[in-house]
């Protein structure tokens, strides 16, 4: 099984439905910790990206990925408008010219996604950010796929590694972003950009 482009705009119309039905929950999720905008940025940002979509309809998977970035980075604001864009725009990359995307070539542009976010936010596993959904899931797939399960329910499981991730962000410290600067205080809550990337992934597999 591969995924098409037409797949790939689903991906990201599911995952603009997903964030608009969750906005008022991941903004809550920031107020705990942060500033209290994650949901309402990324609703604005991917409500944005909705209106470019049509304009994609010919693209190759790269360039959907690619101008979805740009489009994040320009409307999303904070600091998970340039995480999440920089993300896209370097998965992006990993497709250029293919129409169709296999699961190996899957593979590189998530484990690109997930790369970049922890290049750009110097963050590692157990720092309570987005990267605690995104890894697991990355290698949830990898594993999956190395041995020899299905492209859809190889997502699936993925899907669920990435919630499994956010969840275990509760009692962790924030170590990165803002939600450092509360130290102690951040244990006990789940971190809102780990909740934001684990439904990009719900996303994807719901649509695959
Ligand atoms: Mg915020």
């Amino acid at each position: 099984m591969e995924l098409s482009t037409a797949t790939l705009l689903n991906w990201l119309r599911r995952a603009a439905a997903l964030i608009h039905a969750q906005r008022e929950r991941l903004t809550a999720l920031d107020a705990a910790i942060g500033d209290a905008d994650h949901g309402t940025n990324l609703d604005r940002g991917f409500t944005s990206l909705l209106e470019l979509l049509p304009t994609l309809e010919q693209a190759d998977a790269g360039e959907i990925l690619q101008t979805s970035g740009r489009c994040l980075i320009s409307t999303v604001g904070g600091a998970s408008g340039p995480l999440y864009g920089t993300a896209f725009r370097r998965a992006g990359t990993a497709l250029v010219g293919h129409y169709s995307v296999d699961a190996p070539r899957l593979l590189v542009a998530t484990r690109e996604f997930a790369s970049a976010v922890a290049v750009l936010g110097k963050t590692q596993l157990g720092d309570k950010t987005m990267f605690d959904a995104l890894l697991p899931a990355v290698d949830r797939l990898a594993a999956n796929i190395a041995s020899g399960v299905e492209l859809r329910p190889a997502l699936t499981n993925a899907a669920v590694a990435a919630r499994i991730g956010a969840e275990a962000t509760v009692p962790l410290v924030a170590r990165r972003g803002r939600a450092s600067y509360l130290g102690e205080r951040s244990v006990g809550h789940q971190d809102p950009g780990a909740t934001s990337a684990a439904l990009l992934f719900q996303a994807l597999a719901e649509v695959a």
